[in-house]
């Protein structure tokens, strides 16, 4: 069996993004880019799989800029086989990237493809539902855990007020949720090593796929700023202050 992981090259999570002074995005220029943390958890799954016995490969596939071989090498380094670079210098919507990810998952023939479940940068939360819809795959959804059984996966889903196990059919897309696993850290010989995978480089042509975007972003803007705090005294004033809030 093969997997196929989509990884996306965002903004670390540690750094708090700017809004160019146009508001037209936010600024990336000299800040550190990292891998999706919800797709370390897709990597770590589908290697966990791998490991298990249950697939023979994982390969990982990220589509935008050329520095995106830096998020494939750590995707390598953690323990996929081989990795494929969609590059573009374009935009990508998360419809564009579910289309060539449909042409990726057909012409490798993967029985899963695991993607996070949302990416940090744009918060879509909609790859992974398209890819489904495209390719006419069951889906599995915010997976915090996933267990294969033959032709068979038992997805057990984070959903509001508790949690949904559902049975699809192989082969299937799965999106990762935060509980799915803890990912491992690269090992410095295994970042060695993942210099020597095999990494090929495609073209958004190479799979017949208009990357022209189908929406347009009018306005990106700061969050309210938050008001300063009150200290207080007892909580005697603070069921006062409370109550005079209409919180209580
Ligand atoms: P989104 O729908 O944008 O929130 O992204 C959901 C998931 O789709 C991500 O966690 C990735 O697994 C995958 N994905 C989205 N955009 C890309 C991209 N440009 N390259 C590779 N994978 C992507």
């Amino acid at each position: 069996m093969k997997i196929l992981v989509p990884v996306k090259r965002v903004v670390d999570y540690n750094v708090k993004v700017r809004v160019k002074a146009d508001g037209t995005g936010v600024d990336i220029a000299n800040v550190k880019m990292s891998m999706n943390p919800f797709d370390e958890i897709a990597v770590e799954e589908a290697l966990r799989l791998k490991e298990a016995g249950n697939a023979d490969e994982v390969i990982a596939v990220s589509i935008g800029v050329k520095q995106c071989q830096e998020t494939l090498r750590t995707a390598l380094a953690m323990g996929a086989d081989r990795a494929i670079l969609v590059k573009t210098d374009e935009v990508v919507e998360p419809l564009a990237v579910a289309k060539i990810l449909a042409k990726i998952a057909e012409e490798e023939g993967t029985d899963l493809v695991i993607l996070g479940k949302q990416a940090i940068d744009d918060d879509s939360n909609q790859t992974g539902q398209m890819l489904a819809a495209l390719t006419g795959r069951p889906q599995g959804t915010f997976a915090s855990e996933v267990v294969l059984d033959g032709g068979k996966i038992a997805v057990t889903r984070e959903v509001d007020g508790g949690l949904e196990t559902i049975s699809i059919n192989l082969p299937a897309v799965v999106t990762a949720d935060l509980r799915l696993n803890e990912p491992r850290y690269a090992s410095l010989p295994n970042i060695m090593k993942a210099k020597r995978k095999p990494l090929d480089e495609k073209s958004a042509e190479d799979y017949g796929v208009d990357l022209t975007p189908r929406h347009k972003i009018l306005a990106v803007s700061e969050p309210a700023a938050r008001e300063a705090g009150v200290k207080v005294a007892d909580v005697a004033e603070l069921v006062e202050k409370l109550k005079a809030a209409g919180a209580i």
